[in-house]
């Protein structure tokens, strides 16, 4: 059964928490099912509105999952809570733990050559046993993208986790899916510069206080000023607006039969 989804302005979240998806996508490979895992923030889910095919792509992905306390709180307003953040760096670790348990032979494409493969070290020293089937970097031109693709179904992996930030992985999964092969296929943005320990991951506190945003912000400022000014207030004002048009024209609650 397809989990209940929130509907958050322009995205539709499944109402999971961070153990259930894990369930969930494990449940979908022994199943031999396939399906992508949206891991969706505040500023994606702004780009999004500029940004039909990324609009498009995540819409139609299998799984949603809402990566941010500020979305988590936006759930609440809307009186339909989300259980809580499903972050795809904490998927990664989560899912490689039950990926040695049962089996599951995993791949990582993204980031630099460098990046990817200390990522990959770091995660087979936290979880022994891991069966990487493989694992190759993100900087590879249009002509290069499908024999990328096909390495990665010609090793036999069933878990793909694509790091090439948002929306060139979105791009790159829905292009090659058919040559991809693994079954559960997750774009985890810039997650493999931190497992490499290349980027600080916020705190729990400030990730916990919605705070994350103004953490990466100061460690690149020049970068990520534009974008974070723009998508939070963008954000902050159309969840205002709504929560406004809400209590102005409540949803007649039709009781059940
Ligand atoms: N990246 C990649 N291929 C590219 C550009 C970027 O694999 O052509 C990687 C980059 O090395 C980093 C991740 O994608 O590991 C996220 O990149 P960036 O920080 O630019 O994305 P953002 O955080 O801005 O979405």
């Amino acid at each position: 059964m397809p989990p209940a989804q929130v509907q958050i302005l322009n995205g539709r979240f499944d109402k999971l928490s961070a153990d259930q998806t894990v369930e969930e996508l494990m449940r979908a490979i022994r199943a031999g099912e396939r399906g992508i895992l949206s891991t969706v923030n505040v500023a994606i889910l702004m780009m999004m509105r500029s940004n039909p095919r990324l609009q498009r792509f995540v819409d139609s992905s299998r799984w949603i999952v809402a990566d941010g306390q500020p979305l988590v709180w936006a759930s609440h307003l809307r009186q339909q809570p989300l259980p809580e953040r499903v972050a795809g760096i904490d998927l990664i670790d989560q899912l490689c733990a039950r990926a040695v348990q049962e089996g599951v032979g995993v791949y990582f494409l993204g980031a630099e050559s460098s990046t990817v493969r200390e990522a990959v070290n770091v995660l087979q020293d936290r979880h022994r046993g891991l069966d990487v089937r493989g694992y190759a970097d993100g900087y590879f031109g249009p002509e290069q993208a499908e024999a990328r693709a096909r390495a990665v179904a010609e090793s036999g992996a069933e878990l793909l986790f694509v790091a090439m930030g948002v929306p060139r992985q979105e791009y790159f999964i829905e292009e090659q899916w058919d040559n991809l092969g693994a079954r559960v296929v997750i774009g985890v943005g810039g997650s493999f510069d931190v497992i490499a320990g290349r980027r600080k991951r916020a705190p729990a506190f400030i990730q916990r206080a919605g705070l994350e945003w103004a953490y990466r912000l100061i460690q690149e400022p020049r970068r990520l000023f534009r974008r974070y000014l723009i998508t939070n207030s963008q954000f902050l004002g159309l969840i205002s607006w709504s929560a406004i048009a809400q209590v102005s024209h409540p949803r007649r609650v039709v009781p059940r039969p």
